[in-house]
């Protein structure tokens, strides 16, 4: 049979696409290599009912095409975290302390670091978010990572540690492996009010969450594309002729035609897709994108016992364990980084699970190692993401070069790798988007 669109994965990307092509008109087929939609985005449930996200969680007030979705799908948005009361923990080899500023801070630190936060605040107004390759100093700001720059500022060591605490608490790269374009560029996609304490504002990125569970919303879409979506199919091949005549060749050997072919899968698993009929500069450039590779941990409990010690659940760690946060009543949600995530994958199997719990316990007390249940979900090493967010080290803005998020027509390319901060903000954004597009060229 012969589709209008066949789009490639079920994360939200690829749902949000497909669900404004069939509003559209359009008859479309959503192909997922997974025997479940959503992606990077799902959910389990403790025998208490409570849901539990092992993916993708909080989104903030300036994710305007994700809250706008959730609008749509009849779901609500409700504080995240953020509002919870009580200090940031933090556990690094010294010991562990709560609130700012942190304990290796010395005289004239707090100084530096807000010098150092507002000439970053200042020259990511600089950059334009979608087209960050148009910057005068383009080359130069890409080739610097952030850790160069701090020091260029004058930041010194200890504002350095800060920052890159920082960064992995978000599973990001190593601010010495991060280029400084894109993380200006970054700060760019998602305005924060003037005056934020540091380089990432938790409230705008983080400050809401769907009460129903993020994984409903990928779980709601497919239910609206009932029939459309084919799961346990993962695509192998697709070949691009113009004018509008596609075919997707599954693993299985089946093949699939359609006038045209969205692309909505990881940058990891579709370097392992044989694309015929792209530009070579368009999957070159496809192709150079890299993700950063995380694990994330949850660990559910009767109660939210750390308040009782003035924390709310918020962390930055130095151990393998990157951050933790309440994720609802009594979860904490918890993210080990891509700079750990070796060593996570060293300790034996049957020891993960208490040496995760013995680092919350440190920070949280040792009521921390006694939870209902655990979940460790390896994102970086699943073959069908291959990775978390979207990650840029030095150079790679420039060699990617302005085709990110580009379209070739017949072929479509959506997903939060497409956006310039990665995120589910980055995939229904990228995934309506592209869905447009087609929509508009017929
Ligand atoms: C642990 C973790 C925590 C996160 N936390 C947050 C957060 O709090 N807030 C936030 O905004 N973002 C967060 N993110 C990022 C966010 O979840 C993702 O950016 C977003 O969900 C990606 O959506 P996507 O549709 O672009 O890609 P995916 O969700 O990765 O969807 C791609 C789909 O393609 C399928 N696929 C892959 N290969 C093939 C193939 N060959 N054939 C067919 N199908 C294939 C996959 O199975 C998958 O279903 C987090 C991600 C992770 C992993």
């Amino acid at each position: 049979m012969n589709h209008d669109v066949i789009v490639l994965g079920a994360g939200l990307a690829g749902l949000a696409a497909a669900r404004d092509l069939a509003a559209g008109g359009a008859d479309v087929l959503v192909v997922e290599a997974r025997d479940r939609v959503g992606g990077r985005v799902e959910q389990t449930a403790l025998p208490d009912g409570r849901p539990v996200q092992l993916g993708g969680e909080v989104v903030g007030r300036a994710h305007t095409a994700y809250t706008a979705l959730v609008a749509e799908l009849g779901l609500t948005l409700t504080p995240s975290y953020v509002a919870d009361p009580g200090a940031l923990a933090r556990a690094t080899p010294e010991g562990t302390g709560a609130g700012d500023p942190p304990p290796w801070f010395g005289p004239g630190d707090e100084a530096r670091h807000r010098k150092a936060t507002e000439a970053f605040h200042a020259l990511a107004r600089t950059v334009d978010p979608d087209d960050p390759w148009a910057h005068p100093d383009a080359t130069a700001l890409d080739r610097l990572s952030v850790a160069g720059w701090l020091r260029s500022e004058g930041a010194g060591p200890a504002v350095v540690r800060l920052w890159e605490i920082g960064r992995l608490a978000l599973a990001d790269g190593s601010c010495e492996r991060t280029s400084l374009l894109a993380a200006l560029r970054k700060h760019a996609a998602v305005p924060v009010p003037a005056g934020g304490a540091g380089p990432y504002d938790h409230e705008a990125w983080e400050g809401l969450r769907v009460a129903e569970g993020s994984a409903t919303v990928a779980l709601r879409m497919a239910d609206g594309l009932a029939g459309r979506v084919r799961t346990g199919s993962p695509v192998a091949a697709v070949t691009v002729r113009r004018p509008g005549r596609c075919t997707v060749r599954l693993a299985g050997g089946e093949s699939l035609t359609a006038g045209a072919v969205v692309s909505a899968l990881p940058v990891g698993p579709l370097r392992s897709v044989a694309v015929t009929g792209v530009s070579e500069e368009r999957l070159a450039s496809l192709h150079r994108q890299r993700q950063a590779v995380a694990a994330k941990f949850t660990a559910a409990y009767e109660r939210p016992f750390w308040r009782e010690r003035g924390l709310s659940g918020l962390s930055e760690c130095e151990g393998i364990l990157g951050s933790t946060w309440p994720q609802s009543e009594g979860i904490l949600s918890a993210l080990v980084p891509p700079e750990r995530y070796g060593v996570l994958l060293g300790i034996p199997a049957h020891l993960r699970t208490a040496e995760l719990l013995a680092e919350t316990a440190r920070l949280f007390g040792d009521e921390a190692r006694h939870p209902l249940a655990v979940h460790l979900r390896l994102w970086g090493t699943d073959p069908w993401t291959q990775g978390y967010v979207t990650q840029w080290t030095p150079g790679d803005v420039m060699a990617v070069g302005p085709r990110h998020g580009t379209h070739e027509p017949p072929f479509y390319v959506c997903g939060s790798d497409q956006w310039a901060a990665g995120y589910m903000e980055g995939a229904v954004r990228t995934g309506r988007a592209a869905a447009k597009e087609a929509l508009r060229r017929g």
